[in-house]
């Protein structure tokens, strides 16, 4: 594994395989790596990438003023590791000043799914994720980037700026892998202690309630399943909620009908952790957990 630290590092090792006739997929991330990421690499390969890059970069510019940039976990060692172990070819770890040199001054705002949920709560979140994710996509000119379902607000926002700027990179989304017990693997659940983390599985529970009345129901409108959601964490302490939503899968607005892809989605506070999780309930996405290795679960 070639580990680039700069623009031009990793643009010659992108050209190294290309000659080689290699297809180039990108899997961005923030690091401390668990299987979640890792199953993206997969993805990536499945998707006929011969050439895997992986960045690791923590973005200043999602993070909003007293959230967690300061304290997000860290370990680049681990993480070289576990990719080299994974097969990935390119690791692109690149210092903040590499990517928001001296004077940068532009923010990429894709409106419409990035205003409300995440987008309401954590003001200018997605201009930073758009921006980075956008200077990724130039700085690697991937064929193909793989990002995960468990951020589904995030994959909506990526795929309307790709579609809209006419990037020419195929966007994969990879299904959320689970903990046994159904908690979606995030690098945030490293903050919970063991009495929260036995709480925090609430949150899947909750949805996975709103997508067997939606199974179960058919012509059942977006407020009961809204409603049965919520009831399953009404006499559950330690568990925050912040919302539970029916939400269109393309503009994360109510839906107009329920015959459109939806998304249930969801968001708690348990302690002093942030939990986002959701589970896709369209007509072609219908949720259907799968046993994954080791203790793990896959959606799709
Ligand atoms: P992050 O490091 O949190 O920015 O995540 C990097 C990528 O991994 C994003 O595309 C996430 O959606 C994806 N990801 C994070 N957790 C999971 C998970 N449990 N299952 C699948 N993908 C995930």
């Amino acid at each position: 594994m070639i580990t680039a630290r700069s623009v031009e590092e990793v643009r010659a090792a992108v050209a190294t395989a290309r000659a080689r006739q290699c297809r180039i997929g990108l899997v961005p991330t923030m690091g401390f790596l668990h299987e979640g990421h890792l199953s993206l690499i997969d993805h990536a390969r499945d998707a006929g990438a011969g050439c895997v890059v992986v960045s690791i970069f923590v973005n200043p510019t999602q993070f909003g003023p007293g959230e967690d940039f300061e304290t997000y976990p860290r370990d680049e060692r681990r993480d070289a590791r576990l990719l080299e172990e994974r097969g990935v070819d390119i690791l692109f770890a690149p210092a903040p000043d590499v990517i928001y040199p001296p004077g940068f001054s532009t923010r990429v705002v894709v409106s419409g799914p990035s205003a409300p949920l995440e987008g309401a709560r954590r003001p200018g979140h997605f201009e930073g994720v758009a921006t980075v994710v956008l200077k990724l996509f130039n700085i690697v000119g991937a064929d193909l980037a793989v990002f995960g379902q468990k951020d589904a607000q995030q994959c909506a926002v990526i795929r309307k700026l790709v579609r809209d700027l006419d990037v020419p990179v195929r966007i994969e989304i990879a299904p959320t892998v689970r903990e046994s017990d159904g908690l979606a693997m995030s690098s945030r659940n490293a903050y919970l202690t063991p009495q929260e983390r036995s709480i925090a599985p609430a949150l899947h529970e909750a949805l996975h309630a709103g997508e067997r009345m939606l199974a179960e129901e058919p012509g059942v409108d977006a407020e009961r399943v809204e409603q049965a959601m919520a009831q399953t964490l009404l006499n559950r302490s330690g568990i925050e909620l912040d919302y539970l939503r029916v939400v269109d899968a393309e503009t994360f607005e109510r839906p107009a009908s329920m015959d459109r892809d939806l998304i249930l989605v969801g968001a708690a506070r348990v302690g002093r952790t942030r939990l986002i999780d959701n589970i896709p309930a369209g007509k072609e996405t219908l949720a259907r957990p799968v046993t994954a290795n080791a203790g793990t679960t896959r959606e799709k």
